[in-house]
């Protein structure tokens, strides 16, 4: 068992990223592993 739940994929992590991001006007503010992590700086990138 990890100290955190990732937001994204749901499995427990002892290494856990704090990550903001808006929803529905909203901020949010959520833990993602280190997988699911990566995968979000990804998708920044990717962002024109
Ligand atoms: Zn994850």
């Amino acid at each position: 068992m990890g100290k955190y739940q990732c937001y994204y994929c749901e499995k427990d992590t002892d290494s856990a990223h704090q990550i903001y991001f808006f929803q529905s006007k909203q901020e949010r503010e959520e833990l993602l592993c280190d997988v699911c992590y990566s995968d979000w700086l990804e998708s920044l990138k990717s962002e024109p």
